[in-house]
């Protein structure tokens, strides 16, 4: 058992000591069995939040109307989670309604994938009702039961077959996959945060390229924020090397290049796909060097200095799957030797400027500092306050 597991131990066996079953379930008993690092152990039990909060001293109300009570143990954090069924599903969304259940097999059934439907005992028994080992062992994703049903339930559950697909670099069941396709428009009916998420775990994913196809090929791609005529672009993107990306801003600005965006359609494309404030900053920060290195044109310590070393790394890291990237160290050298990394770094500030100069405070003032931060930058002037006391009079009677 990997540490995480032996760590919950004494959950799983204070709960079946009170007369309860209780195991791990979900990604994390996949992930374990795929030799992978496990995130969060989620526990499943017969017993009923009001029980679960008898049986344990410290515990949290994470999602009672869900069944989840939060565990405390030893610094460490729980979520314990009753056996449920789900049902009423209304507008092809996961229902709000849920049924308590003490049986193990009405839980799994409800799990979306035969690899998450997986459960392991205190003991390392591992319950297997929906032959989830054997499509783990063949690297499968398979809906637990109907396809058909299940996606219906719940469309999210086809982006998270694609989601898995790069991920872990699996191949959907061919039933699955064509209920995916007969259901596509379904997603419509899902939040699109819920979506984003999925999304940019696909394009996260070590086999982006397999998990973006499949989006392609079963038109999930068509009920996607402004993806309506996007499927040129996501096969073109498609065909780019394998290499994985690592992180939100470069997945956005691969499709924002490859979708010809201008900045400002940047903006409100990823406010359609209900992206935050940060990632909308880098990507439209990192769009016009990305622009710079694709058509070969030399980036200025400017460039450098008003993005930062992440964006301009982010921007590398696309350039690189179009041929035109530069080595990492040379940008990151190449950043840490800028002369001045931040206005406050500048030796002079407008009060120094307006007592040297006798200047009244105005616009001018915030032109002249604007002006030796440039030359600053450029390595014209260096950041020193006789040189820049002089060029700022120079600049004051030009
Ligand atoms: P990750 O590594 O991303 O956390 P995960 O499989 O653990 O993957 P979670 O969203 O954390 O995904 O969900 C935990 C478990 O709950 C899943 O393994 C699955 O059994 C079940 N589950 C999650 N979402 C759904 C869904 N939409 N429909 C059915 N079962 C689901
Ligand atoms: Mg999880």
């Amino acid at each position: 058992l990997p540490t995480e597991f032996v760590q919950a131990l004494p959950v799983l066996r204070t709960i079946t000591q009170a007369g309860f079953e209780a195991y791990f379930v979900g990604g994390s008993v996949r992930d374990a069995l795929l030799g992978k690092q496990i995130h969060d152990v989620d526990i499943a039990t017969s017993a009923y939040p009001a029980e679960i909060k008898q049986i344990f001293r410290r515990t949290v109300d994470t999602g009672i109307k869900h069944g989840t009570v939060t565990v405390l143990q030893q610094d460490l954090a729980y979520e314990v989670t009753t056996f449920r069924t789900e049902s009423g599903y209304q507008d092809f969304r996961r229902p709000d309604h849920v049924t308590f259940v003490r049986s193990l097999r009405e839980d799994l059934k409800r799990r979306d994938f035969t690899i998450n439907a997986l459960a392991l005992q205190h003991d390392g028994t591992i319950i297997d009702l929906f032959a989830g080992l054997t499509d783990l062992e063949n690297k499968v994703i398979r809906a637990v039961g109907d396809p058909n049903e299940r996606f219906h339930e719940d469309a999210l559950r086809m982006m998270r077959a694609v989601r898995f697909e790069s991920q872990l670099g699996f191949s959907i069941e061919p039933v699955t996959a064509t209920a995916i396709q007969t259901h596509h428009q379904l997603l419509s009916k899902i939040a699109i945060e819920r979506i984003h998420d999925e999304f940019v775990k696909l394009m996260l994913g070590k086999a982006r390229i397999a998990g973006l196809t499949s989006f392609i090929q079963t038109e999930l791609y068509s009920q996607c924020p402004d993806f309506e005529t996007a499927a040129p672009a996501l096969t073109a993107i498609a065909q780019l090397p394998a290499t994985a990306l690592t992180d939100e801003a470069a997945v956005w600005l691969l499709l924002v290049q490859q979708l010809q965006l201008d900045v400002e359609q940047v903006k409100t494309f990823l406010r359609h796909w209900k992206s935050a404030n940060e990632l909308l900053q880098a990507v439209s920060c990192s769009l016009p060097l990305l622009q710079k290195m694709l058509a070969q044109q030399p980036l200025h310590n400017w460039d450098f200095y008003q993005a930062g070393l992440t964006n301009v790394l982010t921007a590398n890291q696309i350039a690189t799957l179009y041929g035109a990237g530069t080595s990492v160290a040379t940008l990151t050298t190449r950043y840490q030797r800028l002369p001045l990394k931040k206005r406050s770094e500048l030796v002079v500030n407008g009060g120094d400027l307006l007592k040297a100069l006798k200047l009244k405070p105005g616009p001018k003032l915030g032109q002249l500092l604007a002006a030796l931060e440039q030359a600053v930058v450029a390595g014209d002037i260096s950041n020193e306050k006789t040189a820049l006391l002089a060029a700022a009079a120079e600049l004051n009677n030009a």
